[in-house]
C-alpha cells in the first residue's frame, strides 16, 4: 500500500471552544487536504495541561462535525503521549544535540533578550532545568505555499529551542514536530502568528534527519492590527446553530467568497463547493485581516 502524497492536519490547543480566527484555520486546512485528496487528522494539542480547558476538545469536535468538517482517524491527544516525546528528548541530549539550561525568562532578559547559549557548556543536570536544542545552524529560510520566500531573521525565533521546560512540560515546538512526522503530516495550513516558530521547527526536522513538510501560513483575523482573535482578547465562542452563515463569513474571509455562495444552502454543499475553488496561492500574502465585530474584513 502506499501512503496518500497529502496528508494534513488540524492542531487546535484545548484552551476553550473554537472562534472565528480557529475556525478559519480548520476550514482553510482541511480545504487544502481535501482538495488534494488528501487525509486530515484532528490533533488535539493539550501539552499544556495547565492551560486546558476541561471540555474544550467535546466542544471543538462538536463545532466542526456541525460545519461539516470530517476528520479522518481516531482523534489524537497529545497528553497521552509523554513516553514518545521523553525518549526523542533523551536521544538528543545523549547525542550532545541538546542540553540542560538554567536561565530564567527575567536572567535572559537582564542579559539581552536573546538566549545567547550560556549554559551550552556547562553540564547541567536534569534537576530542575529546562532542556534546549543546540542550534548551530538555524533554519532561516523557507517558501511558503502562500506567503512565499520567507526569511526568519527574529533573534528569539532562531535561539537554542526549549524542547523540555523547567516545570517538565514539553515544548509546543517539540511536540509540534514529532507529532507530524508521528502522523505522516506532508502539508501544513496555519496561521502566519505561526510563521516566526517554523524556523525552530525546521531547525528541529534538520536535528532529527528527517524531511520537512510543506508549510502555508495564511492571514489571521485580528480585530485590531496586532491583535489576532484569542480566547485571551475574548473572541466569541462559534455559535454551531449558524454553521452555514459560519462558514460563509470564513469563505469571505479567506477571499473564496463569489455571489454563488449565497445560492447554496447546505453545510455539505458549501464545502464541497469550496473544495472545487479552493488555491491557497491566491490567498493574500499579508500576516493578518482586520475584522469587525461581525468578523466582516473591513
Ligand atoms: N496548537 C496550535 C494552536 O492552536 C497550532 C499548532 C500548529 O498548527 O502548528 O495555535
Amino acid at each position: 500500500m502506499t501512503s496518500p502524497a497529502y496528508i494534513g492536519r488540524f492542531a487546535p490547543s484545548p484552551s476553550g471552544p473554537l472562534h472565528f480566527g480557529s475556525l478559519v484555520a480548520a476550514v482553510a486546512s482541511y480545504l487544502d487536504a481535501r482538495s488534494h485528496d488528501g487525509k486530515w487528522w484532528l490533533r488535539i494539542e493539550d501539552i499544556d495541561e495547565p492551560r486546558s480547558v476541561a471540555g474544550a476538545d467535546v466542544a471543538i469536535l462538536r463545532t466542526l462535525s456541525a460545519h461539516h468538517l470530517h476528520w479522518d482517524g481516531d482523534v489524537a491527544y497529545q497528553s497521552t503521549q509523554h513516553g514518545r516525546y521523553q525518549g526523542v528528548v533523551e536521544g538528543l541530549i545523549e547525542s550532545q544535540r541538546a542540553y540542560f539550561c538554567q536561565c530564567t525568562r527575567k536572567m535572559i532578559k537582564a542579559a539581552g533578550g536573546a538566549y545567547q547559549g550560556t549554559c551550552r557548556q556547562r553540564g547541567l543536570t536534569a534537576q530542575g532545568n529546562a532542556v534546549r536544542l543546540l542550534v548551530d545552524r538555524p533554519v532561516t529560510r523557507f517558501t511558503d505555499r502562500i506567503q512565499g520566500d520567507v526569511v526568519i531573521s527574529d533573534a528569539h525565533a532562531l535561539e537554542d529551542t526549549i524542547i523540555k521546560r523547567r516545570d517538565g512540560l514539553y515544548s509546543y515546538n517539540l511536540v509540534v514536530v514529532l507529532d507530524d512526522i508521528h502522523q505522516g503530516v506532508t502539508h501544513i495550513v496555519r496561521g502566519f502568528d505561526l510563521l516566526s516558530t517554523t524556523s525552530a521547527h525546521l531547525t528541529l526536522y534538520q536535528a532529527l534527519g528527517i524531511a520537512a513538510p510543506e508549510y502555508a501560513h495564511f492571514p489571521v483575523a485580528a480585530m485590531l492590527p496586532g491583535h489576532k482573535l484569542s480566547k485571551q482578547n475574548h473572541a466569541r465562542a462559534i455559535d454551531d446553530r449558524t454553521p452555514l452563515a459560519n462558514l460563509k463569513r470564513v469563505l469571505k474571509f479567506l477571499t473564496l467568497w463569489t455571489p454563488e455562495c449565497d445560492t447554496i444552502d447546505t453545510c455539505e454543499a458549501l464545502i464541497t463547493w469550496a473544495i472545487k475553488h479552493w488555491n491557497c496561492k491566491k490567498l493574500p500574502k499579508k500576516a493578518e485581516i482586520i475584522v469587525d465585530q461581525h468578523n466582516r474584513p473591513y
